[in-house]
């Protein structure tokens, strides 16, 4: 069975590139029936926080994307880690190196003052541990192959090769015992029978390590994918500004996980020219050829659109429910009411549930409600002389229905030799206190007869 795994490093909130690369491992280990695990990367004490560790779990929560298992925790692994280091030594494939940092410092200089990458001489692969300098705690190193290629195959970007005297013997535990990233990695993912390592190609160059340790010890190499990153609009690495934000960002903006989840499939992977995509249409064509090698753009516009298709076919009373919590009147049954009979005109409109909250927000204000300056404008004496009789007129209206209270304005317009325009727009004015808001005979029936009265005479008692 298909094994993937996400395995953030708990420094800081999931951001949106690493939802992208939790969605792809998800949706590959959905569409060949697999299992998907998640790895926390905790082994950098002083950056990893609690916080942290929450805001991952919360976004892959939010974001919809379950994993199988229990959460594996990489510092908690330590002992095994050291452990296979032993077994490596053992085996003669490590070895114990006692260079002084003095030591390595003069090959750092040598090897800056040749215009040469920096790399470990190997000084110690074979020499007898005799020889070290008294009080030296050594590290572990692998006896890396000097000789040869080390060839990946991946599944995105083909076939990459590096000569191995390319790669200096790295260290698997260091002075005090402690395992580095490149160990407990592969020692991680061998245990976790993970079959397939989906990732951002900024760490492709460590592959080309890890396989080496996966070759020394004679486990298989899972198979590697590594995507394009992000970047912003602009071509440059992703920014704040252009969407370098935690999902939980996302999420307070008003998207919802089914958009975001169908924006950041479309980052880098295609199904010809679908633009929407459900997941579960995803699962079933999810697939690694399909990622492209390029870098894909950060496009705010595109993720709006998106947004608002969502947002069209999410149900009337959950959108309510939600825009309810955002307005402050959670758990008022009558404010949230009038937002599920608001919500068809409204939910028309709006790109995200902020917009549509800030959108709603005239439904439930109290009165005397507050005004925009623009709607102000409109409440003209004259226009105001004009709703003081619509006023009267419409308290005699039985049947308070959109279209009921359409025909009663428009005879009130006849009757008064007016424009339509001149009654409806200081009307819109006086019931919103904006200039705009879905149509108006629809949000006069959500608001009923009383309310409506009572915000026309506002403007004129
Ligand atoms: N912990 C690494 C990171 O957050 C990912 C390691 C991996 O996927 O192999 O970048």
């Amino acid at each position: 069975t298909v094994v993937t795994r996400f395995a953030p490093s708990p420094t800081g909130f999931l951001h949106i590139g690493g939802a992208r690369t939790a969605l792809f491992n998800w949706l590959y280990a959905k569409h060949h029936g697999g299992v998907f695990r998640l790895r926390i990367e905790d082994t950098d004490r002083v950056r990893s926080t609690e916080a942290a560790i929450e805001a991952i779990i919360d976004g892959l929560k939010w974001l919809g994307l379950d994993w199988d298992d229990e959460t594996v925790f990489q510092f908690a692994r330590a002992g095994r880690h050291a452990e296979v280091a032993h077994q490596m030594l053992a085996a003669g494939k490590a070895y114990y190196c006692y260079c002084t940092p003095e030591e390595l410092e003069q090959m750092r200089e040598a090897a800056r003052a040749a215009g040469k990458p920096i790399r470990y001489d190997g000084r110690w692969r074979d020499r007898d541990p005799k020889d070290a300098l008294a009080g030296v705690k050594p590290v572990v190193r692998l006896k890396a192959p000097t000789t040869g290629e080390t060839v990946l195959t991946d599944q995105v970007q083909g076939e990459v090769r590096v000569a191995n005297e390319q790669l200096d013997d790295m260290v698997l535990l260091r002075g005090d015992g402690t395992p580095t990233y490149m160990l407990s990695v592969v020692v991680d993912d061998h245990d976790m029978s993970i079959t397939n390592v989906i990732r951002g190609d900024d760490h492709l160059t460590n592959t080309f390590r890890q396989m080496q340790i996966y070759q020394s010890m004679g486990w298989d190499c899972p198979s590697f994918a590594h995507i394009p990153l992000i970047h912003g609009p602009d071509g440059a690495k992703l920014s704040k500004r252009h969407g370098a934000l935690g999902v939980d960002a996302y999420r307070d903006l008003g998207y919802l996980p089914a958009a975001l989840r169908n924006y950041l499939m479309r980052l880098g992977w295609s199904h010809g020219d679908d633009e929407i995509i459900s997941t579960r249409q995803a699962i079933e064509w999810f697939d690694l050829p399909a990622v492209g090698r390029s870098a894909s753009r950060f496009d705010y516009a595109k993720l709006d659109n998106l947004n608002a298709h969502y947002l069209r076919e999410t149900d009337d009373r959950e959108l309510a429910v939600d825009i309810a919590a955002r307005l402050g009147v959670a758990g008022d049954n009558a404010a949230t009411e009038r937002l599920v009979k608001g919500m068809p005109g409204l939910k028309a409109r709006a790109k995200t549930l902020k917009e549509l909250a800030e959108n709603a927000a005239f439904y439930i204000a109290e009165r005397p409600l507050p005004m925009a300056d623009k709607a102000k404008a409109l409440l003209t004496a004259e226009a105001v002389g004009l709703l003081t009789k619509l006023h009267a007129e419409l308290t005699h209206l039985t049947e308070w229905t959109a279209a009921a209270i359409e025909a009663a304005v428009r005879q009130f317009v006849d009757t008064n030799s007016v424009k339509l325009g001149q009654v409806a727009q200081p009307l819109r004015a006086a019931l919103t206190g904006s200039t705009t808001s879905p149509g108006m005979f629809e949000v006069m029936e959500v608001l009923g007869k009383e309310e409506c009265l009572g915000r026309l005479s506002d403007v004129f008692l």
